[in-house]
């Protein structure tokens, strides 16, 4: 009983193997590939490798950065092929549910799916919505689709940029179906709108204003409205919904697109409504590439993201520079404190320089 050989219970034990060990197998295990397997590996369709790919141009480390743009560069001249739908909604309207049902669909005509989010920091990445593979079991196990949660926290220019790159990479190893999800808040719906050629709206039905809680803006840049949950006892609602939504779209001015958005209605549970929705997207494909827009609106967001692009350094350059770093904290204080006042505060910060 007494012996020394005893373990007593409610001790913890150590664990079998050093928990250390993995990370310095980690660092030991697989070197980079070289830019020119990357690309191989990514125009032969190789999941592993553009996976591995993505994962270098999310990489934080300024020496990854170099390689990522050569493989971007690369696969550039081969991309561009793909139809890149945005998917918004409030949280609960059933996003996930309609994109693993119409997913579903559009691989089952042996398309091939990539299905990005742009999500910067907000509660869904770090509950990692996206890569939680049970929130689209199916899709996540069909051999024609490929998930990838958002590149996560940063600021949304940064997130924005790396899924677009994603975008790239992704249609350069040969996916023909893109679809961007975020969630109906923020500025997110812009950085979608900002990189997709169609740009869905998914809605429910609720009890009193139907034009409660989206914000006119969101509405407005749509190409679909589509409402969500039209089945059951809830039918009646939704087709009440869709036609108050079909009039408010006639007040909105006529989209550049000569597109007439038009609100529908699905149930992405019961798996009804989605034909009526790919026909939709493919009517606004062959209608604006018959008149220009898609390219016009490709042409457009490039030019966004060059702007995009340029503020985003112009940011970072600044608020790297250790004179601004150093300064920084002790003029916001005085602004808070009333001391200075916040134009004269800036234009001192703006006229550091580092030396
Ligand atoms: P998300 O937050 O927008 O991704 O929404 P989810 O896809 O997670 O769906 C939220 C809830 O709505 C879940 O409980 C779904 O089962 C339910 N839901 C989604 N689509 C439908 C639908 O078409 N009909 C009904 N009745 N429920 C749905």
């Amino acid at each position: 009983m007494n012996s020394a050989l005893t373990v007593n219970d409610g001790i913890e034990q150590p664990p079998m193997v050093n928990p250390h060990v993995d990370g310095l197998f980690e660092k030991r295990r697989q070197p980079l590939p070289a830019v020119a397997e990357y690309v191989r590996g990514i125009r032969e369709g190789n999941i592993t490798m553009l996976s591995r790919a993505i994962t270098l141009i999310e990489s934080r480390r300024p020496d990854h950065q170099p390689m990522a743009q050569k493989v971007l560069a690369a696969c550039r001249p081969f991309s561009g092929n793909s139809i890149r739908l945005g998917i918004t909604g409030v949280p609960g309207a059933g996003k996930s549910t309609f994109i693993e049902a119409f997913g579903g669909m559009i691989t089952a005509r042996n398309h091939r799916l990539a299905v990005l989010a742009i999500d910067p920091g907000s509660e869904r990445s770090k509950g990692s919505i996206l890569g939680d593979k049970t929130r689209m079991e199916t899709l996540s196990a069909d051999p024609r689709a490929f998930i990838r949660p958002s590149p996560g926290t940063g600021s949304l220019g940064g997130v924005a940029r790396k899924t677009y790159e994603t975008v790239i990479l992704c249609e350069a190893a040969g996916f023909d179906y893109i679809f961007i999800e975020t969630i109906g808040v923020g500025q997110s719906e812009i950085a979608v709108h900002s990189m997709t050629d169609f740009f869905l709206l998914l809605m429910i039905s609720g009890a009193g204003d139907e034009l409660q809680g989206i914000k006119r803006g969101v509405m407005e840049m749509s190409d679909l409205l589509l409402i969500n949950k039209a089945d059951g006892s809830n039918m009646e609602k939704a087709i009440q919904a869709q036609a108050q939504y079909q009039s408010a779209l006639h007040l909105f001015p006529a989209p550049p697109s000569g597109w007439t958005p038009h609100a529908l209605t699905c149930s992405a549970l019961d798996k009804t409504g989605l034909e009526d929705v790919l026909q939709e997207i493919g009517n606004y494909v062959t209608l604006t590439k018959a008149n220009g827009y898609f390219e016009q609106r490709r042409r457009e967001q490039a030019r966004y993201r060059m702007y995009e692009t340029i503020n985003e350094n112009l940011q970072n350059t600044f608020y790297n520079n250790p004179t601004v770093e150093a300064k920084l904290a002790d003029l916001e204080q005085q602004v808070a404190n009333g001391e200075l006042n916040p134009y004269d505060a800036a234009a001192q910060l703006l006229a550091l320089k580092s030396d």
